[in-house]
């Protein structure tokens, strides 16, 4: 990254720092963002850029165009907050009652509207366009990824990245990864229809929880006997209720689950798998079963090259020892509407120190990083930008 990037960013640290505890006085939940985007949307409008507000909803998106023609980079940054009442006691702790920025998505808006400002100065000398993804609802499924791309936020789009800051990886360092990252989140519901009665007497019944137990039971066969074993998957049920009375046949029985896949032709194949064996439930039970089937967020694989690409800024940027390849996570992130659209490449940034404050896991009623991650998380994007254009 060329010097005065670099330079112009620490200078900032203390207003973006300002911008992150201000955002974590006033979280706002996923789909209900309205001061957000707002405050957001201001700051760039005042750097002078071409705003959108409401894209997809809540969503900002920002144009910075190049004196010179080259490609168009997306850099993203999410902006919701969690249902969580926040338990630390600092200045800036949350006003909004059970509400709270437990995953560091105020972080990750702060540190981009710095990357605004600094490429803003200094639009003379690039060659190409930023397009800068304010986006909300990363916490909730549909999530507000896939609403922002049906706006058209990729349009003229050549590549897209962005950035988590991670408790779990210290301070200074970054995780950079090819591949599948995070796991597909899918859930399900099974509702099963038997014919209750008499428990003395069930050849006149059909016994739902009889059936259940099979689903639940045959179920446990996808992961171990339909899914390669170098391949990874997990199938939870969660919820199986049924039943009144020990001398009552059940007439009805709830059951749900999670799907987490890394692969997806392996996601739509359990999709399949579980649909047939309620098929072959019914059929020994009689029962009828419905099943309802909830694509969540799809796996976030990111691309082979660009993730050399910025593997090697990264170096470059926070020393060769700084980057490091965190194995995958189950966790889930709708990034990955916008890998299914364009290539590009979703990194974790280091926030955790020494202090315990830092060292809590996300979604944790006493989350916080250390704030010298979001210049990392800056000068990461600064550095994308001046590999690209
Ligand atoms: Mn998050």
């Amino acid at each position: 990254m060329s010097v005065t990037h670099e330079t112009k960013l620490e200078s900032m640290f203390w207003k973006i720092v300002e911008w992150r505890r201000h955002l974590h006085t006033y979280p706002e939940l996923s789909f209900h963002e309205v001061e957000t985007p707002a405050f957001i949307a201001q700051k760039l409008e005042e750097l002078g850029l071409e705003v959108k507000k409401g894209v997809g909803g809540r969503g900002v998106v920002a144009y910075l165009r190049g004196e010179n023609a080259g490609p168009t980079i997306a850099l993203r940054a999410d902006f919701d907050a969690l249902p969580i009442e926040e338990e630390n006691n600092i200045d800036f702790k949350s006003k909004n009652p059970g509400v709270m920025h437990a995953c560091g998505h105020d972080g990750h808006a702060a540190a981009l509207l710095g990357v605004a400002t600094v490429l803003a100065e200094t639009k003379e000398t690039l060659n190409g366009t930023i397009v800068f993804l304010f986006q909300h609802a990363e916490e909730k499924p549909p999530g507000g990824a896939r609403e922002m791309i049906a706006d058209g936020c990729l349009e003229g789009v050549d590549y897209v990245f962005g950035a988590h800051v991670a408790s779990d990886i210290p301070l200074g360092q970054v995780s950079v990864t090819s591949g599948s990252i995070m796991a597909a989140v899918d859930a399900f519901t099974i509702q099963i229809q038997g014919k209750g009665g008499h428990g003395a007497r069930p050849h006149n019944t059909i016994d739902s929880i009889v059936a259940g137990s099979q689903l639940v039971s045959n179920l446990q066969q996808i992961v171990s006997r339909r899914v390669n074993p170098v391949d990874t998957a997990v199938v939870t049920v969660g919820v199986f209720q049924a039943g009144t009375a020990f001398n009552v046949i059940a007439d009805t029985a709830t059951i749900e689950g999670t799907v987490r896949t890394f692969n997806k032709q392996t996601r739509t194949d359990i999709e399949e798998e579980i649909r047939s064996i309620v098929r072959g439930v019914e059929q020994s039970t009689h029962a009828t079963c419905s099943v309802d089937y909830l694509n969540g967020y799809p796996p976030l694989v990111n691309y082979e090259h660009e993730t050399d690409v910025l593997r090697e800024v990264a170096e470059k940027t926070l020393g060769h020892d700084a980057v490091i390849s965190m194995p995958a996570s189950l966790g889930g992130e709708d990034f990955a509407f916008y890998l299914e659209e364009r290539p590009g490449n979703f990194f974790h940034v280091g926030g955790r120190t020494d202090d315990e404050n830092t060292q809590y896991p996300h979604h944790h009623p006493r989350f916080n990083f250390d704030e010298q991650a979001l210049l990392n998380i800056g000068k990461l994007f600064l550095a994308i930008v001046d590999k690209y254009l």
